[in-house]
């Protein structure tokens, strides 16, 4: 058991707290916040990046799960400066925070959730300014990873093709109480804009978006005419511009939209 500053650290909660006085600064620095932004923190735990960000802007938005840190979180900051919104982050509805300005989001985030919160700040993408996020170096490097590269897989696809992403520092275990097994990254991710000319085709149908990638890495080693059988013919891959015996990391995020879209249209199997 490790107790942090009084408190008993909870791995349920993935709770490793920030001690580097110099990695807060620099999270901080890269974040940028401005008064009249509206920013919102994920899982603001013993507030080592929420005092600071206070520092800058007169108000702040936390979604935390923990009660015990609740507690302490009310004592210290006034309800004026700080909104509290007790709960899951996986479940919150960031949408309710939408005001003139889109949203900052920021954290150190919980490692054991990372993935499942990813996908579901996805749909908030539209809301969103830009998004800084804590997460092992390994999730990291697979969410900006390029086609043809081990680590591309569904997570770089599905957020890729939402977002402009990139890894801007890593930060050692020794940064952290208690320190994780691993290293950790700062990711940067900002907002595609569908709409905007020159953004690429954009997705008709985003669950048909969302299951066809799925399909495609369910057997990454396997060449797509293989993978994809059930679901589209040969022909009809290489007519979308797709080389049949590749295999799902080799496609770009274009390809997926495109195979996506022709599914969606009633083409396929
Ligand atoms: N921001 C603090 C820091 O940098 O020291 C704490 C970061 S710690 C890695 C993760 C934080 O997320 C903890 O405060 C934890 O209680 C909180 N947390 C864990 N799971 C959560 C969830 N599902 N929803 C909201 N907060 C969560």
């Amino acid at each position: 058991m490790k107790i942090v500053a009084g408190h008993t650290a909870r791995k349920r909660f993935g709770q490793n707290f920030l001690v580097s006085d110099g990695v807060i600064r620099k999270i901080i620095d890269a974040v940028a916040p401005r008064k009249g932004d509206t920013v919102v923190e994920i899982g603001p735990g013993l507030g080592a990046l929420t005092e600071p960000l206070l520092d800058r802007i007169d108000h702040l938005h936390v979604v935390e799960i923990d009660r015990d840190l609740i507690a302490r979180l009310r004592q210290r900051f006034p309800p004026e400066r700080l909104s509290i919104h007790e709960g899951d982050a996986l479940e919150f509805d960031f949408g309710t925070l939408q005001g003139e300005a889109r949203l900052k989001i920021v954290g150190n985030l919980p490692y054991n959730i990372s993935s499942p919160l990813l996908f579901h700040l996805v749909r908030f993408a539209p809301l969103v300014y830009d998004m800084h996020f804590m997460l092992q170096k390994e999730v990291v490097d697979r969410m900006v990873a390029a086609p043809g590269s081990k680590d591309f897989g569904r997570l770089s696809v599905m957020l890729q093709y939402h977002f402009h992403m990139e890894r801007l520092f890593i930060v050692p275990p020794g940064s952290f109480n208690p320190p994780p097994k691993v290293d950790s990254a700062i990711v940067r991710m900002i907002p595609i804009d569908h709409l905007k000319v020159g953004a690429g085709e954009t997705v008709k149908n985003h669950d048909r978006f969302a299951s066809v990638v799925a399909s495609a890495f369910s057997q990454r080693r396997k060449m797509l005419r293989n993978t994809l059988r059930e679901l589209i013919a040969e022909a009809d891959l290489a007519a979308l511009g797709i080389t049949p015996t590749d295999r799902a990391e080799d496609i770009a995020v274009a390809d997926y939209v495109r195979l996506a879209n022709f599914l969606a249209g009633g083409g396929g199997c």
